[in-house]
C-alpha cells in the first residue's frame, strides 16, 4: 500500500469542484457561505465563519494578502 491517493485535493461540497484541499469542505469563501443542508450545519458553518474567512483570504488564489503587518 502506498499513500492515500488524492491527498492535497477534495470535491467541494459547495461548488463540487476538485480543488485543492482546504480544513472547511469548501473551496472558497464564496461556496463556504452557500446555504447548508442542515440547521446544524449550517450553524456549525456560522461558528466557523470567522476562521475560515481567514483561511480563505490568506490562501485566495492569485491574491497577495498583506497580513501580520497590523
Ligand atoms: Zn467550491
Amino acid at each position: 500500500m502506498s499513500g492515500p491517493p488524492g491527498v492535497g485535493i477534495m470535491v467541494c461540497a459547495g461548488c463540487g469542484q476538485v480543488t485543492p484541499w482546504t480544513p472547511w469542505d469548501r473551496c472558497s469563501q464564496e461556496c463556504f457561505d452557500m446555504p447548508r443542508a442542515t440547521p446544524q450545519e449550517q450553524q456549525a458553518a456560522i461558528e466557523a465563519a470567522p476562521a475560515a474567512y481567514a483561511y480563505f483570504m490568506s490562501h485566495a488564489p492569485g491574491e497577495e494578502i498583506d497580513e501580520g503587518l497590523t
